[in-house]
C-alpha cells in the first residue's frame, strides 16, 4: 500500500488516541487525509505592525503592545468585555463576549502581549472582536526579550506560521494547531521526497503549475510569502480540475445513458386554458420560459431545468402551465413543495385556476393519512389524479404513479440532492425536472454546481407591482414604527414582525420573540396578535398562519418559517428585527412576503444604534435595490458561499478544501476548459498520458455523497 492511503496512527507524534480524534473531529484518517488537511491562515511572526498604520481592509495583524484600561460594558446577555489596548502609535478596542470571567482574571494591565486579530473600523476607530493574546515571554537573563518573537518550530523558516483549525475538544487536551503542524512535519519525514503527482504533466505544463510535492510541502511549511500563492493555485486548480471532470463526465454519461419522454403535444387543456382561463396575461418572461421549458420536453432527453424567478414573479403559473403539457401528452405530473401550509397553498391556487378544466389535482401531505390517503395513493396509481401536490411525502416508496412525466420542486434549497434523486425511480424513464427557486444563484455558479442543469430566469414581475419601501429604524426608532404600524393596521392592513432564530442561541432568540409579541400586544391593544415559531407543534403553527392568513390576527409575530412562499396580499408591512442578524438573500426572501396586493407596502429593518461598517453597508444595499440577482452576488460576496443556501445541499462531488467556488470563479473557468478539453480528446478515457487522471477522480471521489442525480 501507497504511504498516502495509510492510517495515521503509524505517523511518529499520532498513535491511537491522537488518530481517533482527528478521525472524529476531521475525519482525518489516512496520510493524504492529513495533507490535505490545509491551514486556514498563516501569521507572518516576523512582522509587528503598529497602530497608527492599520488600515480598513487589512486581514489578521499582529500587534504588540498592552491593556490600559478592561471594563465590562452592557449587562444581560449584551455584557461584554472592552479593553483598551495601545502599542504607543494609538489606541484600539478588544472586545470579547465570551469567557468573560476567565479574562478579567487573567488578563493583566502590566503585561505586554502579542496581538493576532483582524482589525475592524467603527467610527473611524479600529477594533478587534475576541483577538488571540500571548504573553511575551521575559528571558530569564533579566533583560528585556520583548522585541523578540515567540519560540517557532525550527522548520518555519520563514517566520510564517500556519494555523490549522482545532476543536473545543481538542484544545481541551492540548491538541493544538502547532501539534498537528508537526504531525504534517512527521508525514513529510515519512513520506521522502516525492509525493506521487495527480495531474498530468502536459496538464501542469500547459497551465504552469506547481509540481504536487512542492506545492503540499509549500503549503504546509512556506518558504517565503511569495511561495504560497503558486502552491495555493496548483492545489485549488487540482480540485477545481476534478471537480469539472466529474461534473462533465456525469453530465456526458446522463445525456447518453437518460432518455426522457417526449411531450411532442400542444394539446385541448393547454391550449384552451391560455385562451380561455387565464387570469392575467402572461408576462413577457413568463412566456419565455414557458417555451424554454417546452423545447426541452421535445429533445427526447430528460429535461433537468432550475427556474429562478424573484419571489412574486409568478412562477407558479409556470408550473401550471408546464403540468398541462405533460398532461396533454399523458403524463402525471407531481409538485413538491418545502412546506405543508406551501402545498396547501398550491393546491387552492391550482384548483382555483384549473376549476373549467377536467382536471384533478390533490393534496398529499405527512397529514393526510387514514382512509383519505388509501384514496389519494390509490388514485394517484391508477391515474386518475393528474396532479398530485404535496410535500415530501411525494418521494416515499408507498407513492407510485401510473405514468409520472414530470416533477416540480418548489423552492428549492430545502431538499437535498439525495431526496430529488428519489424521483427519478418512479416512473420507468426519469421524469422531466424543474425546479424552481426564488433563491437566485448567480449563473455561474449555478452551472458549476448543478453541472449540465440548464436555468431559466424570470427577470420580469407582473405589472403594476409597487416596489416595496424599504427603511431602516434603530430600536430608538420604535415611538415612529409603530405609529405608521397603526396607521397601516386602522386601514385594514397586516402586519408581519420577525425575529431571528439561529439555532446556536435558540434560548435566548425565542425569549426575544416572546417579549416582542407582549410588546406589541399591550402597544396595539384593539388588535389580535398571532405567534409562530419552529418550537411549535406543526399543527399549532399551521392554525397560527391560517388565523392569519384568513385575517383573523392583524399582527403575525414570529420566527423565519414564515421565510418561504407564504402569500397574503392584505399584509403590507414586514417589519425585520435584529436585521443585522439576517443574510442579505434572506431579509430579501422575508421582504418578498409583502407588496403582493395592490396596495404600497413597507419593510422596515430594525437594528441597533451602533452598527458595523459592514453591517451599514449590508442595510444600504437592501434600502437601495429590490434587484435580488444584484442582493444574492452582493451577500456572497460579504458572507461567503458557505451561507449560500443551496449550496450545501447541492451535492458537490467531494468537499473542496482549499479551492472557493464563487472567489476562484476565475480559476474554475480555466479548469472547466481544461476539463472539457481532456474528455473531448480522451472520450474513452484510453491514453496513458492521462491514466493519472481516472486513478486520482477515483480518490477523490471516494467517500463522497451518492451523486447518483444532480437533480
Ligand atoms: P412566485 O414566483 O414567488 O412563486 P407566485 O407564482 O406565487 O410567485 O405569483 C405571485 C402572485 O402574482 C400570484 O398572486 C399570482 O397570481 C400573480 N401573478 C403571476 N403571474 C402574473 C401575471 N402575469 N400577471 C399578474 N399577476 C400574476
Ligand atoms: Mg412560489
Amino acid at each position: 500500500m501507497d504511504i498516502l492511503s495509510q492510517n495515521i496512527k503509524y505517523l511518529k507524534g499520532v498513535g491511537p488516541a491522537r488518530a481517533k480524534t482527528l478521525g472524529d473531529e476531521f475525519k482525518i484518517f489516512t496520510v493524504r487525509d492529513l495533507l490535505y488537511t490545509f491551514p486556514y491562515k498563516y501569521i507572518d511572526r516576523t512582522v509587528i505592525h503598529t497602530i497608527n498604520r492599520l488600515q480598513e481592509d487589512m486581514p489578521y495583524v499582529q500587534l504588540k503592545g498592552h491593556i490600559i484600561n478592561l471594563e465590562t460594558e452592557g449587562f444581560g446577555r449584551k455584557l461584554h468585555l472592552v479593553a483598551t489596548f495601545t502599542d504607543g502609535t494609538g489606541y484600539v478596542d478588544l472586545v470579547w463576549f465570551n469567557s468573560i470571567k476567565r479574562l478579567q482574571q487573567t488578563l493583566r494591565v502590566d503585561q505586554t502581549y502579542l496581538l493576532f486579530g483582524k482589525p475592524s473600523t467603527f467610527n473611524g476607530r479600529f477594533s478587534f472582536t475576541h483577538p488571540e493574546l500571548d504573553v511575551l515571554q521575559t528571558g530569564n537573563s533579566g533583560t528585556d526579550n520583548c522585541n523578540k518573537v515567540p519560540a517557532l518550530l525550527p522548520h518555519f523558516t520563514s517566520g510564517l506560521q500556519p494555523y490549522y483549525h482545532t476543536t473545543e475538544k481538542m484544545k481541551r487536551n492540548y491538541f493544538t494547531s502547532r501539534l498537528i503542524s508537526e504531525i504534517i512535519h512527521n508525514a513529510f519525514l515519512a513520506i521522502g521526497e516525492k509525493t506521487e503527482e495527480t495531474l498530468p504533466h502536459h496538464i501542469i505544463a500547459e497551465h504552469n503549475l506547481m509540481p504536487l510535492h512542492e506545492a503540499l510541502r509549500t503549503v504546509h511549511f512556506p518558504a517565503s510569502s511569495e511561495a504560497l500563492p503558486p502552491a495555493r493555485r496548483r492545489l485549488k486548480f487540482e480540485e477545481l480540475f476534478y471537480l469539472q471532470i466529474d461534473i462533465l463526465r456525469y453530465a456526458k454519461n446522463r445525456r447518453l445513458n437518460y432518455a426522457g419522454f417526449t411531450f411532442p403535444q400542444i394539446g385541448d387543456l393547454f391550449n384552451t386554458f391560455y385562451t380561455e382561463c387565464l387570469p392575467f396575461p402572461l408576462t413577457g418572461a413568463q412566456k419565455r420560459v414557458i417555451k424554454e421549458i417546452r423545447r426541452d420536453l421535445n429533445t427526447g432527453r430528460q429535461m433537468n431545468r432550475l427556474l429562478q424567478g424573484d419571489v412574486g414573479s409568478g412562477k407558479t403559473m409556470v408550473a401550471l402551465m408546464v403540468s398541462l403539457i405533460a398532461l396533454d401528452n399523458g403524463y402525471q405530473t407531481c409538485l413538491m413543495a418545502p412546506t405543508e401550509i406551501l402545498a396547501e397553498q398550491h393546491l387552492s391556487t391550482l384548483r382555483r385556476q384549473l376549476k373549467d378544466l377536467p382536471v384533478v389535482v390533490e393534496l398529499l401531505t405527512g397529514n393526510v393519512t387514514g382512509s383519505k390517503r388509501r384514496d389519494i395513493l390509490e388514485r394517484t396509481a391508477n391515474g386518475e389524479i393528474h396532479l398530485l401536490v404535496g410535500t415530501h411525502a411525494l418521494i416515499e416508496p408507498t407513492v407510485k404513479f401510473r405514468n409520472l412525466g414530470l416533477a416540480i420542486i418548489d423552492e428549492q434549497h430545502r431538499f437535498g440532492v439525495k431526496q430529488r434523486a428519489k424521483l427519478w425511480n418512479k416512473n420507468v424513464r426519469p421524469p422531466h425536472i424543474l425546479v424552481m427557486t426564488a433563491t437566485p444563484i448567480p449563473r455561474t455558479l449555478a452551472m458549476t454546481v448543478y453541472g449540465d442543469l440548464e436555468v431559466s430566469v424570470i427577470n420580469e414581475l407582473p405589472p403594476g407591482r409597487k416596489p416595496v419601501e424599504t427603511l431602516h429604524y434603530t430600536i430608538n426608532d420604535t415611538p415612529q414604527l409603530y405609529e405608521g404600524i397603526r396607521r397601516q393596521l386602522a386601514a385594514g392592513r397586516q402586519v408581519y414582525v420577525v425575529y431571528p432564530l439561529i439555532a446556536e442561541s435558540e434560548k435566548i432568540d425565542l425569549q426575544d420573540l416572546e417579549n416582542g409579541y407582549g410588546h406589541i400586544c399591550s402597544a396595539f391593544p384593539g388588535y389580535s396578535v398571532g405567534r409562530v415559531h419552529g418550537r411549535m407543534q406543526p399543527v399549532e403553527k399551521e392554525a397560527a398562519m391560517q388565523a392569519f392568513s384568513h385575517g383573523d390576527t392583524q399582527i403575525l409575530v414570529s420566527t423565519t418559517v414564515i421565510e418561504v412562499g407564504v402569500n397574503v396580499p392584505n399584509a403590507t408591512v414586514m417589519v425585520i428585527q435584529n436585521a443585522d442578524r439576517f443574510g442579505l438573500s434572506q431579509l430579501h426572501q422575508l421582504r418578498g412576503r409583502v407588496g403582493r396586493g395592490a396596495d404600497r407596502s413597507y419593510c422596515i429593518l430594525v437594528t441597533q444604534g451602533r452598527l458595523s461598517d459592514n453591517t451599514r453597508r449590508r442595510i444600504g444595499i437592501m434600502t437601495e435595490t429590490t434587484d435580488g440577482f444584484l442582493i444574492a452576488e452582493e451577500d456572497l460576496r460579504l458572507r461567503g458561499p458557505g451561507d449560500l443556501q443551496g449550496t450545501a445541499q447541492s451535492g458537490l462531488p467531494f468537499e473542496l478544501k482549499i479551492a472557493d467556488v464563487v472567489r476562484d470563479n476565475e480559476l474554475m473557468a480555466v479548469c472547466r476548459e481544461a476539463a472539457a478539453k481532456t474528455l473531448q480528446q480522451d472520450p474513452y478515457e484510453q491514453l496513458s498520458q492521462n491514466a493519472v487522471i481516472w486513478r486520482q477522480l477515483k480518490v477523490m471521489t471516494e467517500r463522497r455523497t451518492n451523486f447518483s442525480a444532480i437533480s
